[in-house]
C-alpha cells in the first residue's frame, strides 16, 4: 500500500476529530491532532504551550510558523512511515503551501482532503453539548452521546468537562476564524482535485460508512 496522508477539514465542532479518529483506527495509522498537541504543550507548559496559550483562549488561530514547525516535527516520526491522518492541520492555505513544500522533497503529497460541514445551527448545537475526558481524552456529548454517569468518561473513568474554548462566545470567534482563513482551503483543495466532500449532519456510523468507502478507493 503507498503512503497515505489524509487531511481532515472542517468547521470546529463537525465531528471531523471522531471521524479522523476512527479511520486513523481502521487503517492503523496515527491520528495527528494539532488542537490535541497545542494542548498537551499546554498542560505541561512548554514554551510551545505558552506561545499558543493567548491565541487558543481567544479562540484565534496559532500564527502559522510555530503550526508548520509542530506538525513537520511530528510527521517526521518513524510511526508515519506509512502514512497519517491530520486533523485539524491545515487550517490556512499558506499552512498547506509549507506542508506541500516539505512533502515535495520526499516525493511525496497531500492524497486527500476529506471535508466535512453541517448547517451552522447543528454545529453550535453539537459543541456545545460537547464533553471531553480529562485524562484519556475521550469524547461524549451531554444530549446526543452522554456517558453512562454524568461526569464520569465511559472508556477510562476519568473526569470529563467542556473544553474551555467550546463556550459560546468562543465557538463564535472559532467560527469566524474558520471562515475567514480555513474557508478558502475547500475551493484550494476542490482546484487540486483531491477533496471529498461529506454531509456530517447524519449519525457517526453513517458517515463512517461513507468515508471508509472513500479511503478505500484511494488505497486502491
Ligand atoms: P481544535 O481542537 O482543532 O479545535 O484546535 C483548538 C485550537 O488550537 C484552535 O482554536 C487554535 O487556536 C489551535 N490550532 C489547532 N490547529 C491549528 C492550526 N492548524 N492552525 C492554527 N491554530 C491551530
Amino acid at each position: 500500500m503507498a503512503k497515505i496522508i489524509l487531511v481532515f477539514l472542517g468547521p470546529p465542532g463537525v465531528g471531523k476529530g471522531t471521524q479522523a479518529a476512527k479511520l486513523a483506527a481502521d487503517l492503523h495509522l496515527p491520528h495527528i491532532s494539532t488542537g490535541d498537541l497545542f494542548r498537551d504543550h499546554l498542560k505541561r507548559k512548554t514554551e510551545l504551550g505558552l506561545k499558543a496559550e493567548g491565541y487558543m483562549n481567544e479562540g484565534k488561530l496559532v500564527p502559522d510558523d510555530l503550526v508548520v514547525d509542530l506538525v513537520v516535527d511530528r510527521i517526521g516520526s518513524a510511526d508515519c512511515a506509512r502514512g497519517y491522518i491530520l486533523d485539524g492541520f491545515p487550517r490556512t492555505v499558506p499552512q498547506d503551501m509549507a506542508l506541500e513544500k516539505k512533502l515535495a522533497l520526499r516525493d511525496e503529497k497531500v492524497s486527500a482532503a476529506m471535508y466535512f460541514d453541517a448547517p451552522r445551527e447543528v454545529i453550535v448545537e453539537r459543541i456545545s453539548g460537547r464533553r471531553t475526558c480529562k485524562a484519556c481524552g475521550a469524547m461524549s456529548h451531554a444530549v446526543f452521546a452522554p456517558t453512562r454517569q454524568e461526569g464520569v468518561c465511559d472508556v477510562c473513568g476519568g473526569e470529563t468537562h467542556q473544553r474551555a474554548d467550546d463556550d459560546a462566545a468562543k465557538v463564535t470567534e472559532r467560527l469566524k476564524e474558520y471562515d475567514n482563513k480555513t474557508g478558502p482551503l475547500v475551493p484550494y483543495y476542490r482546484e487540486k482535485g483531491i477533496l471529498h466532500e461529506f454531509d456530517a449532519q447524519g449519525g457517526v456510523e453513517e458517515i463512517y460508512a461513507l468515508l471508509k468507502a472513500e479511503a478505500n478507493g484511494l488505497k486502491g
